[in-house]
């Protein structure tokens, strides 16, 4: 276990963003996370998994863990469902793929999203009509300051659309060790959503399987994100925006093409990428999408994922966000709310 100093965070941040970490060191267990707790008990600390849904706007003056803790385990199964355990470190995408091999079903449509297992929960990872949720068991988490290992269940966890408590009551308070997920032994396939049923369909799939399916979304994600190792950005940007069912009626009313899905309590969710697409910089007209000022952007293909051609710092990437969030904001009365974490 080394601990550097001063070191630059741009290889383990997706942004690519040069920021420096005043001390930075890698776990693999429990017991060298203790160690490294104690030693800097007097530093702000930061967990790092994949570092894909992060900005770094200046440099982080405190402790930055990274957390590699691997490991998959198959615990138990019932006649439903076989229980998986994961250590936060593994490969989001690996790990999928692992379960997509024995043909436990439920993470198929979550193919190809960047990062670590441990970060799965924090936001409740969401994608093609799945979320963390449908597959979540229970997680084992470490309490910084009471140095007590807990155990939450689904439950606890509260978790809400791309939220749960680690971002909001326990906010930087636990560490993720690991993750248990319930994987169905008769998968279910998830295939209305957008572009999956006309991409099987493009692909020529006979018999639907959650391996074709998880193609598929590979497909999709790669024809329209941009690859982190080839240009920075951490996804998207904002959050879809919730609101009340009569501020959707006025939108639609003055906005036809607006793009709407109705979410639980009666409300409606409008999708962000599109309220940004209708505004632009300055009022001739232009949209943000394919915007660029020196080197932050807003990608062509998908105006929500803000990108970093190169050298952008975190400031710029964060000021051009602030312009995006004014605009809809004046536009449609909508206020974004950033889905990537500001450090
Ligand atoms: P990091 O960026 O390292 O961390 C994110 C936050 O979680 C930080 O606040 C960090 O402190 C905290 N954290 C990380 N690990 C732990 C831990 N073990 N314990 C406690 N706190 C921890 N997200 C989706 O939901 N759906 C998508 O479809 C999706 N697509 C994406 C596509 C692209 C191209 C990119 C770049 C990102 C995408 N994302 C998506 C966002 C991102 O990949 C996910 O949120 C992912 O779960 C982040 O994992 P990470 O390990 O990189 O987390
Ligand atoms: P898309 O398919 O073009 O759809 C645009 C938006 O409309 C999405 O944000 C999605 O909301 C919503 N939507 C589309 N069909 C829907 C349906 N049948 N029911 C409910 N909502 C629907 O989106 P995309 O940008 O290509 O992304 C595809 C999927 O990958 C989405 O689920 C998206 O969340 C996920 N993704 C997430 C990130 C991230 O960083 N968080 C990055 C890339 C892609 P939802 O977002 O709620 O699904």
């Amino acid at each position: 276990m080394k601990v550097q100093e001063n070191i630059s965070l741009r290889p383990y941040n997706t942004f690519g963003i040069d920021a420096k970490a005043r001390y930075f060191a890698k776990f693999k267990d429990i017991d060298e996370l203790e160690e490294l707790t104690t030693h800097g008990s007097r530093l702000t600390t930061l967990i790092l998994g994949g570092g894909s849904n992060i900005l770094f706007t200046k440099d982080y003056d405190g402790f930055v863990l990274k957390n590699d803790i691997t490991g998959i385990e198959e615990l138990h199964e019932d006649s439903e469902y076989v229980y998986v355990k994961a250590g936060a470190g593994e490969n989001w995408h690996h790990f999928v793929l692992y379960c997509i091999e024995r043909n436990w079903g439920g993470l198929e449509n979550l193919s190809l999203i960047p990062g670590n297992v441990g970060a799965s929960p924090m936001q409740n990872i969401g994608a093609y009509g799945v979320e963390l949720d449908d597959v979540f068991n229970s997680l084992e988490a470490y309490h910084f300051h009471d140095k007590k290992l807990i155990t939450f269940t689904k439950a606890d966890c509260e978790f809400g659309y791309r939220d749960s408590v680690f971002k909001k009551k326990f906010r930087d308070q636990f560490v993720i060790l690991t993750v248990t997920f319930q994987l169905r032994k008769k998968p279910i396939f998830h295939t209305s959503y957008g572009a999956i049923e006309p991409e099987l369909e493009r692909m020529g799939v006979k018999e639907l399987s959650i391996k074709a399916i998880s193609n598929a979304v590979i497909n999709i994600r790669t024809s329209k994100l941009p690859d982190p190792k080839l240009i920075g950005n951490a996804g998207s940007f904002f959050k879809n925006p919730v609101v009340e069912i009569d501020k959707c009626q006025s939108l639609q009313s003055k906005f036809p093409g607006i793009i709407a899905y109705p979410v639980a309590g009666n409300r409606m969710k409008l999708a962000a990428g599109w309220l940004i697409d209708q505004c632009g910089p300055d009022k001739t007209g232009t949209s943000w999408r394919g915007f660029r000022k020196g080197d932050a952007g807003c990608y062509e293909k998908q105006a929500l994922v803000l990108i970093n051609y190169g050298n952008a710092t975190g400031k710029e990437i964060y000021s051009l966000s602030e312009e995006i969030l004014l605009s809809v904001k004046e536009k449609f009365g909508v206020i974004l709310e950033r889905e990537v974490n500001i450090f």
